[in-house]
């Protein structure tokens, strides 16, 4: 800008000194805050304050403060007024497993990482690292006195009233061993492997005296002495399988696994952990874990575990068609306990059947007559069927009758009534059913009946969905039917004190008297 006097504002200067301080603060680093690593640091923590006054973990702790724990101190030595070094309080490793598995975290090295930085995981253990392999003895140390813990937490559910007996749900899940379908061998590659894994064991024990790191000597020694004994217990599986199989096939990572069908339809080494749920409130009132693949066999034993747990049985069971057989038909009578189930739809089981043989409908078993004075059927075509024996079904006898290979050779209606046969006329099956079957049926029939059977998968499986998503309990961390049994135990402990939890948050004050 410019006057008569001359330059009252040199703009363009001022304009010129202001860019050369931008760009001189353009061309300076910016200056950050150093973080200092090296450096150590101590930090006041308030241990009570980690978590919030309703975390979950406060009310597992409290809850299992009250429980009766001497099962787990029995064999104790540390005792007060002697010297030794004082052990792990079993009220917090149980409380330390509980909130775990309730968590999704079923391994024993991951609880001891959460120890170091998880807020609940410090408030429990007062900001001390609890070592991964106390966790892990703990688990499958115990056997009794969990199972007897167990028992306790139902003995306080039922005081509450959560438990009522009045109708118990069995349903069987199949959960994956901690083993690989590619470890199954046959005996010859098993003793083999045990012939091997007998030296180093020798040369660890050798060594073990003079290695610098004693610590890693001995878990090399201890991994040595678990792989022999594991191939040992492979050996003798073998002895129970091969009765019925002669080409039997172990694992060498888990021998008490067994493959069994999934529900994707694969198959897979696993463990049939059975649950029973009370229908009140939906606790699991008994558990176990079967070698078994199928669940026939399994309802009685569920029936004695939960009169074990509670001196009596429940008065009704209610199961899926996997357990419906005449024996357990037969069973639940003598004991006093209604059986609910599902009627087998034999007439479209009969017509998938015949789909899949390519039998007409016309030559259905249903349209060969029966004469019961020669126990013989006609067929369409008028040849005769004679009886060719009997076969016992889970719920019916089966008479069998077949025709003559002459006949149905020279048959014009071969190709629809038997076109898969080369060998062998066509046979046809008359089922009995056993009078105590009959009735069931009869039963399953009523509206009454049918409406309790509709609210089984609520109530069975709601357990096992638990366990698997929200427990994370897919595949089981320990090996051998007795430790996978205790982990089931664990995981199923943990669903009823959560539920418990729950329930007394809704109504807060009058469960918690119960336990004071
Ligand atoms: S195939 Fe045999 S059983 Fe069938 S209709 Fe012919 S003769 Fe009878």
């Amino acid at each position: 800008m410019q006057s008569e006097q001359g330059v009252l504002l040199e703009l363009p200067s001022v304009q010129k000194s202001r860019e050369t301080v931008d760009n001189a603060e353009a061309t300076r680093k910016p200056r950050f805050q150093q973080i200092d690593r090296e450096q150590l640091s101590w930090r006041a923590i308030n241990v009570e304050r980690l978590i919030a006054k309703d975390h979950p973990v406060r009310a597992i702790w409290d809850f299992v403060g009250h429980l009766d724990l001497s099962g787990f101190t029995k064999h104790v030595r540390a005792v007060e007024g002697f010297a030794g070094r004082p052990l792990l309080n079993p009220q917090l490793l149980i409380s330390l497993w509980i909130y775990a598995y309730s968590q999704g975290v079923g391994s024993a090295r991951a609880i001891e990482r959460l120890c170091n930085y998880d807020p609940a995981y410090q408030w429990l253990t007062g900001m001390e690292v609890v070592n991964a392999h106390s966790l892990s003895d703990f688990r499958v140390q115990h056997e009794e006195a969990l199972k007897a813990l167990f028992v306790q937490v139902l003995a306080l559910l039922s005081a509450d009233g959560l438990i009522t007996l009045e109708r118990v749900t069995q349903d069987g899940t199949k959960i994956r061993a901690s083993a690989a379908s590619d470890s199954f061998r046959g005996k010859d590659r098993i003793e083999e492997a045990l012939k091997a894994a007998q030296e180093p064991v020798e040369a660890v024990n050798q060594l073990s005296e003079e290695e610098s790191s004693r610590r890693e000597a001995k878990a090399r020694e201890r991994a040595q002495r678990e792989r022999k004994d594991r191939l040992e217990s492979a050996l003798n599986e073998f002895e129970k399988l091969e009765a019925d199989n002669k080409k039997a096939r172990v694992s060498m990572t888990d021998p008490e696994a067994r493959v069994m069908k999934q529900p994707d339809g694969g198959f897979a080494p696993s463990f049939n952990v059975q649950l029973n749920t009370d229908s009140a409130q939906g606790v699991v009132v008994a558990v176990d874990v079967t070698q078994a693949g199928n669940d026939f066999e399994q309802l009685t034993a569920g029936i004695e575990r939960v009169e074990q747990n509670f001196g009596k049985a429940p008065k009704q069971v209610v199961a899926d068609g996997g357990y419906v057989s005449r024996d357990n038909i037969v069973q639940m009578e003598s004991r006093e306990v209604e059986f609910i189930g599902p009627q087998c739809d034999e007439a479209s089981k009969g017509k998938s059947s015949y789909e899949g043989r390519g039998v007409s409908p016309e030559y259905y078993s249903a349209l060969f007559v029966y004469d019961a004075a020669t126990n013989s059927f006609r067929c369409p075509q008028g040849k005769t069927l004679h009886y060719e024996g009997k076969e016992g079904h889970n719920s019916q006898v089966s008479y069998k009758y077949r025709a003559e290979m002459a006949d149905c050779k020279t048959c014009p209606a071969k190709g629809q009534c038997c076109p898969g046969n080369q060998v062998s006329g066509r046979s046809i099956q008359r089922t009995e059913e056993f009078p105590e079957v009959a009735a069931f049926r009869q039963k399953m029939q009523t509206e009454e009946a049918r409406k309790i059977y509709r609210q089984r998968p609520q109530i069975a499986e709601t357990p096992n969905l638990w366990i698997k998503a929200k427990f994370g309990l897919r595949q089981f961390c320990v090996r051998g039917l007795r430790k996978v049994g205790m982990e089931a135990l664990w995981v199923c402990l943990t669903y009823n004190i959560r539920l418990w939890i729950r329930l007394r948050l809704r109504k807060e004050g009058t469960v918690a008297t119960a336990t004071a």
